[in-house]
């Protein structure tokens, strides 16, 4: 089964109802849906928070201190479709900047819930 890391916008989980870490990244992963081609095992949730400077290395920490390399990362959908977006980067910034820091490839978004 493919391990993977998903990344939320800390912004939006702490203020939203219905946060997408309280469960549908987590179902979607479980499932195989949306974004997901298969059922992943996820080994690490990290919360990006403003201004997103401190995503790569934390990402890169998650993996280093749980001792598990993720195959891929996921921007989680709240991330990616956010209306306003972000103000610091857009999700294609930070797939660069992860892809870069961690070599791994990163998949914009998780589920396709409501
Ligand atoms: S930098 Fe952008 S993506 Fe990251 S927590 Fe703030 S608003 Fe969300």
């Amino acid at each position: 089964m493919k391990k993977v890391a998903i990344v939320g916008c800390g912004a939006y989980m702490e203020s939203g109802y219905g946060c997408p870490g309280e469960w549908r990244c987590l179902k979607a992963a479980a499932m195989g849906e949306g974004k997901f081609d298969e059922p992943a095992q996820v080994v690490s949730f990290v919360k990006c928070e403003c201004p997103g400077r401190s995503l790569a290395p934390n990402v890169g920490m998650a993996a280093k201190l749980s001792e598990i390399k993720p195959d891929a990362i996921y921007l989680s959908s709240c991330m990616v479709n956010a209306k306003p977006g972000c103000p610091y980067a857009s999700a294609e910034d930070f797939a660069k900047i992860l892809e870069n820091k961690t070599g791994l490839s990163v998949i914009l978004g998780t589920h396709e819930y409501h």
